[in-house]
């Protein structure tokens, strides 16, 4: 777990891990046009060792690589209770592999081949939701989950619970919403930052697996429950 201090300009600092040099500096260049700070890897190793090492708004992470793979790094990270927001660029359009880098701890990704701009939309609708730090964010309890969003944990029975940057930005979210009713378009356009999606099936999966990490039985939620034809409500 990091524990540096916070500087001003990590912020708008993010990772890059590709290791094609073409592509690696394709979006270091794009990246840095938009104001980013860049550090660029080709290894899962070095990437590793990077997050360890300092904070990053946010981590581009490329799936394919030839020593251990972007899943592999997705899947550490969440492992050590880093809240990082990590984007997965993939070749494959396979719904399963979609499913299996989010299961694995990814925030979202875009299949290659990708259009810079969607691809900075992406990044730039997660870094900003990553304001973690900003005032208004404080303490609060579901259940016998306590969250604490300054330092981005999430305690159950007093055991850290890793939840990815958008497990954590929904159950924030939700909460600062509790007891409404909140639908699945506004969560799409408020947490993931998309204006038009119709797959609203995104917002479902993360509940669910949101309910394993704060219901004690997730089969039978009495906190994060759905309100049919109209969305889902967390009581508090
Ligand atoms: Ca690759």
């Amino acid at each position: 777990m990091n524990t540096e201090p916070l500087r001003a300009d990590d912020a708008r600092h993010v990772l890059v891990l590709e290791d094609e040099p073409q592509m690696r500096s394709m979006l270091t260049d794009n990246l840095e046009f938009e104001g980013y700070r860049v550090t660029a890897v080709a290894t899962g190793e070095e990437a590793l060792q990077a997050v360890t090492a300092r904070h990053f708004a946010l981590l581009l992470v490329d799936v394919m690589l030839p020593g251990i793979s972007g899943f592999d790094v997705c899947q550490q990270l969440r492992a050590r209770g880093m809240h990082v927001p990590i984007v997965v660029l993939t070749a494959r359009t396979h719904e399963q592999d979609r499913i299996r880098g989010l299961d694995l701890g990814a925030d979202d990704y875009v299949s290659k081949p990708f259009s810079v701009r969607e691809l900075l939309a992406r990044v730039r609708a997660l870094v900003r939701r990553d304001d973690w730090h900003a005032p208004g964010s404080g303490e609060f309890t579901v259940g016998d989950v306590v969250v604490k969003p300054r330092q981005r944990l999430v305690l159950r029975k007093g055991r850290r619970v890793a939840l990815s940057s958008r497990e954590f930005e929904l159950l924030r979210y939700l909460f600062a919403h509790r007891n409404e009713v909140v639908s699945r378009e506004q969560l799409l356009r408020d947490v993931w930052g998309y204006s038009h999606l119709s797959v609203t099936r995104t917002v479902d999966n993360y509940v669910a697996k949101l309910r394993t990490h704060i219901e004690p039985r997730p089969h039978e939620p009495r906190y994060l429950i759905t309100v049919h034809g109209s969305g889902y409500q967390l009581l508090a």
